[in-house]
């Protein structure tokens, strides 16, 4: 089968993002918490772009497979009721945000472990929707229309995942739904520490 290698930043987390070309789409998300994330990460140079975007790739979680180093994910939500935000821990490299439900079949897979752009171009493909563009620095250049229909209504399909074994089929959830390590949900003073670090645009770490 055709797939794409995930692998975090120093290598202890390898896996495979199954039949890459059924992504459900391709995004940069500018809004303020995946902002503040990549600073709560300690390295929001390497995570944002020059406008504080995120890209992320959208896959079912059946799609993703963890070869080696499951046990170097690490999970963070930046409240309560926030996505799960996975991630390693020993390199914090972005893995992969989900849904809390684990019915909602959905994984936003941070292009940090996806590899070079040119590798996420060519296995991908390039069209992406840019969202959440008020809270850019900057103004990020309007997606074309017909993008922006695809990804949300690849998204809209989330619930069925389409490659065999639906949503119960995931690396991030054991089998009666729970995620597999306790997500660590920031404090307010971490998480304003990170939103004030992410308007300001410089980098701090708390996690
Ligand atoms: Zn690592
Ligand atoms: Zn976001």
């Amino acid at each position: 089968m055709d797939t794409h290698p995930l692998r975090c930043t120093c290598g202890t987390l390898q896996g495979r993002v199954l039949s890459p070309r059924h992504a459900m789409g391709r995004g940069v998300c500018y809004c303020r918490d995946c902002q503040a994330y990549a600073h709560a990460l300690g390295r929001p140079r390497d995570i944002l772009d020059a406008m504080g975007g995120t890209e992320v790739v959208a896959v079912t979680p059946a799609q993703v497979v963890v070869d080696r180093g499951l046990d170097a994910l690490a999970c963070l939500s930046l409240g309560p009721r926030g996505l799960l935000r996975w991630h390693t821990r020993c390199c914090a490299t972005p893995v992969a945000n989900t849904p809390r439900d684990w019915r909602v079949a959905y994984a936003g897979l941070v292009h940090n472990v996806l590899g070079s752009d040119a590798s996420i171009d060519a296995a991908f493909g390039a069209a992406r929707a840019n969202v959440n563009t008020k809270s850019a620095h900057g103004k990020p250049p309007a997606t074309p229309l017909r993008t922006v229909g695809f990804v949300i209504g690849a998204v809209a399909k989330a619930g069925g995942a389409r490659i065999g074994g639906g949503y119960r089929r995931t690396p991030f959830f054991r089998d009666d739904g729970r995620p597999i390590v306790e997500p660590r949900v920031l404090t307010r003073e971490e998480r304003d520490a990170a939103g004030a670090a992410a308007r300001r645009n410089e980098g701090v770490g708390v996690a």
